[in-house]
This record gives structure tokens, sequence and C-alpha cells, in this order.
């Protein structure tokens, strides 16, 4: 079964590393990082701090521990931070840093396009007064569920933070696919954040791994709760010369799964009965009949196409979906549902 070609859409974290990926991890001189002595990871560490601009960078086995590791050090015990409802570091990390951290989340909701309303994050920032937490920290996502936030709100929305006093961290696991849809540099894309988390292991293709990016002094004290949470890793060289290579080759190559996902969108959407979102980047969402699901999970898998169906499914293109497994993706559901009555 390991030979066969899966078309996976269940996330863009499923992607296998190439041959040429895993030739620079075999190459990669490496050392004990705990040590300080892993030149692959510091190669890597200031490569990612450079591309994004910022001064230092700290690698870490996830982007849950990196966003963990930012929370931690921008926020103590009583403090809080201001967070999307549907945020990843606030729905999806086990509750993290309020277990852990001891820091308050102050969950807001999140408006249609993936934002949160600037007139929302002034009228949660609590005064100076004993009875509330310390509001300390915004973080955004970006992208969010696929969206990408506008431009000109993430400045608006940093430029008030840090008019109020609180630092901003980007939960930016996918902001390089933000960056490409918008055409713009990934310095500018995370322009106005005091730190960024970036996913490697997503849809830029490594195996594992995150950075944590932001100023030396901020990078240095996190390595502290790095090291706490467990994240200080030995020979890590491995593993970043991995990511080294998905920041360097598979960037600006994102553009092709956004089109594979549109395309993939309108051929879904055109099929009676089902109905699909048009996707920004390579995240989108189907409406499938619920009495459709069991047999259409059935039928894609006798197909070699693994997916998470239900009624509001979430497909997700990446660099192991080519334009022709879009196509034959396509035609499996269109052939499904020909014969399907409820
Ligand atoms: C995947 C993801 C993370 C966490 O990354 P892991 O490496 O899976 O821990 C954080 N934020 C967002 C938005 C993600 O999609």
């Amino acid at each position: 079964m390991s030979e066969q070609h899966w078309i996976d859409l269940r996330s863009d974290t499923v992607t296998q590393p190439s041959a040429a990926m895993r030739a620079a991890m075999a190459e990669a001189p490496v050392g004990d990082d705990v040590y300080g002595d892993d030149p692959t990871v510091d190669r890597l560490q200031d490569f990612a701090a450079d591309l994004f601009g910022f001064e230092a960078g700290m690698f870490a086995p996830s982007g849950t521990q990196t966003n963990l590791i930012a929370l931690m050090t921008h926020c103590g015990r009583g403090d809080e931070y201001l967070v999307g409802q549907e945020a990843h570091t606030y729905k999806y990390e086990g509750g993290g840093a309020a277990v852990l951290g001891s820091i308050q989340p102050q969950p807001i909701a999140n408006q249609p396009d993936g934002s949160i309303a600037v007139s929302d994050i002034a009228a949660y920032i609590k005064p100076d007064d004993m009875h509330f937490a310390r509001s300390r920290l915004l973080a955004l996502e970006n992208t969010i569920g696929g969206r990408v936030l506008p431009q000109d709100y993430v400045k608006a929305a940093t430029d008030f933070a840090h008019a109020k006093g609180l630092a901003t961290h980007l939960d930016g696991a996918r902001v390089c696919n933000a960056a490409v849809k918008n055409g713009i540099g990934l310095r500018a894309a995370v322009a106005g954040f005091d730190t960024v988390s970036v996913c490697l292991s997503k849809g830029l293709g490594a195996p594992v791994g995150s950075v944590l990016l932001g100023p030396k002094a901020f990078i240095e004290q996190g390595k502290r709760w790095r090291k706490m949470l467990g994240g200080g890793m030995r020979q890590a060289g491995v593993i970043a010369a991995a990511a080294h290579y998905a920041l360097e080759h598979n960037v600006e190559r994102l553009a092709e799964d956004h089109q594979n996902a549109l395309d993939l969108s309108q051929g879904l959407g055109r099929i009676e009965g089902l109905s699909a979102t048009t996707p920004q980047t390579n995240i989108f969402y189907v409406e499938i009949p619920e009495a459709a699901c069991a047999q259409l999970r059935e039928a894609l898998a006798a197909q070699g196409i693994r997916a998470s169906i239900g009624p509001h499914t979430r497909l997700v293109t990446h660099l192991d979906v080519s334009k022709a497994d879009v196509d034959k993706v396509i035609s499996v559901f269109k052939a499904f549902f020909k014969d399907w009555r409820a």
C-alpha cells in the first residue's frame, strides 16, 4: 500500500518530503542544538529571520509550541491575550495558554472575513484595575480558515493595539499563502507584528517544524520556555534542513495550490446537490447531503482519495495534489452523485 499515490485532501500537513528535500536532510551537518551547536538549525533560524524581516528566529517541533512559547513570553501569570473565537491559539491548542501559561484568553467573535473588528478590540481591552486580568497582547491569525486578512486591516489592528500598549503576535502558520495570494513579499505580510510563528510543515512541505520570529531578546527568553515545554532538540539539523529547503523552494509555488483549490471548488460546485465556497487560498468548504456522506467516503477511498467527508467538508490542496488529481477528484464526485439518490 505504501506505493499507492493517495490523493489526500484532508490537510496540507500530509505532504511527503521530496527526493531533493531528503537529500538536503541527509547531507546536513548537525550538532547538539541545546548547546547551540547545530549549524543547520542556526542557518535556518538566520535565514527565516532575514526572510521575514526579524532580528532572530527559533526552530521548534510544532506551531502549537511556537505559538505557546510566544504567548508565554509576551504574557505572564494573570495577563490576558485578545484572540479570535476561531483562532488556532484559542480553539485548537488544548487551552495551552491557560493550562500551561496561566494566561487568560479573551476570545472575540471573528468577522466573516476572519478579522476581529478593531471596535471589538477597543471594547475588550481592560482598564488597569485589580478586578481585571492585564490585557497584554493581540494575537491574530493569517490565513484563518483559508481566508486572507486584508492588509489595511492588519495595519489598522496592529497600529491600534500598539497605541493601546499591547504587543502583537501573528499565528502565521499559513502566512506564506497570504503573501502569495496578495502578491506581496513575506516582510510586508508580517509587518506590524512583534512576533510571528510560521509553520514549515503545512503547505511548504517540510515533515516537521515551525519557526518563531521576533526581537533577539524575546527569542532568547523564549528558548527557556521551549526547553521547559520539551522542545529542546539535539541533532535537529536533520529536520531543520528540510524546513530550510521548504522555505527556499516552496513559497512561490503555493500559487499552484490556490489555483487547484479554485478549480476543485468550481468543479464540485457544479455538481447538483453540492455547494462549495470560493477559496482565497488552498482551503475551502463543501456542503454535502448528510445522507450521502458514508457512501461517498467509501467511494472516494476506493479510488485512492482521502477527505474528511461530512456535511461541512473542508478540502485542502498542497504540493502533493496535482492538476490531474483535481480532475480525477471531480470526476469521482460526479460519478458518485450521478448514481446517488437520497
Ligand atoms: C497547524 C496550525 C498550527 C499548529 O501547528 P502544528 O505544527 O500542527 O502544531 C497553528 N496555527 C494554525 C493556524 C495552524 O493551521
